[in-house]
């Protein structure tokens, strides 16, 4: 089976760096990544745009606007990105930047940092970014749900909010990063009440290929994704990610195989994200 890992990171961001020697174990680089997409025939990944000025200042007020994949020179030929918005500095060039960034081959989307940044998605601050998104026909991912910072505000990344923005955009697209985890039943109902909202799996465990078995055997964390998945009905609306380098590969494809039934593993692993994601299809090889 191909698969589309619709949310990583490639981005050089000292918290990154340290949760791939820490935690994760990952060669955190193009070789590292190359070697784990081969080995999973994953074909295509989808960076989420982020930067930080300082080394550790992440989530960075200062950040440029766009954020992009700032690891290495050039990026890997696989990877394609969603812009980063960093709402504290959306003054007006910067939205002729983030316009002239969006017309870009390889933007396939742009990415909220809701949780890190103190704003609700549905603030009047994001309205110019969510017209940029239509008019290039780019679908939004927000951030849902834990903040991997101490310094995030979780009341801004509750996936409540996204209830009132996909009312009100609805010829947006918005994919719920993370299922919103822990607010795993508030994410189910909004994507199945919402037609333009949608949910990736991506960050739901951070760490070694012991960590991900540790937690795959623990039925009431399975569960607790399970419930959210089968009250939701509906697979059409879910896009695998992973949330590398915080975790590996191979190991986190086998935890969501094991959460999602089989005949839906297409849909989850691939099609849906090639739907979501309109662009990304001249990447693809058929
Ligand atoms: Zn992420």
């Amino acid at each position: 089976m191909k698969i589309i890992d619709a949310h990583l990171h490639f981005s050089n961001l000292q918290k990154f760096k340290d949760t791939a020697n820490n935690l994760s174990n990952i060669d955190y680089s193009s070789k590292g990544l190359t070697k784990e997409f081969n080995d999973s025939n994953v074909v295509l990944g989808i960076g989420m745009g982020l930067t930080e000025m300082k080394k550790g200042a992440f989530p960075d007020a200062e950040s440029k606007n766009p954020m992009d994949l700032d690891l290495e020179k050039e990026l890997p030929k696989f990877l394609v990105y969603c812009l980063g918005i960093n709402p504290e500095r959306l003054k007006k060039n910067q939205l002729a930047d983030i316009d002239e960034e969006a017309k870009k081959d390889r933007v396939v989307g742009l990415k909220i940092y809701a949780g890190y940044y103190p704003y609700y998605v549905y603030d009047e601050i994001y309205t110019p970014v969510y017209e940029i998104a239509k008019k290039y026909n780019l679908p939004i991912v927000i951030h849902s749900g834990d903040t991997y910072s101490d310094r995030g505000l979780l009341k801004y990344s509750h996936p409540l909010a996204v209830d009132e923005l996909a009312v009100k955009h609805r010829e947006i697209n918005f994919i719920i990063a993370h299922f919103g985890d822990p607010w795993i039943m508030e994410t189910a109902e909004i994507i199945s009440k919402n037609p333009n909202v949608y949910a990736d799996l991506s960050g739901l465990i951070v760490g070694d290929e012991k960590q991900v078995d540790r937690f795959k055997n623990q039925r009431l964390f399975v569960d607790h994704f399970k419930r959210g998945f089968v009250y939701a009905d509906n697979y059409f609306k879910l896009l695998f990610g992973t949330d590398w380098p915080l975790v590996q590969i191979k190991p986190y494809i086998d935890f969501i195989k094991h959460l999602i039934p089989d005949e839906f593993h297409e849909y989850v692993f691939y099609r849906n994200a090639l739907k979501v994601f309109p662009k990304i299809k001249r990447y693809i090889q058929y």
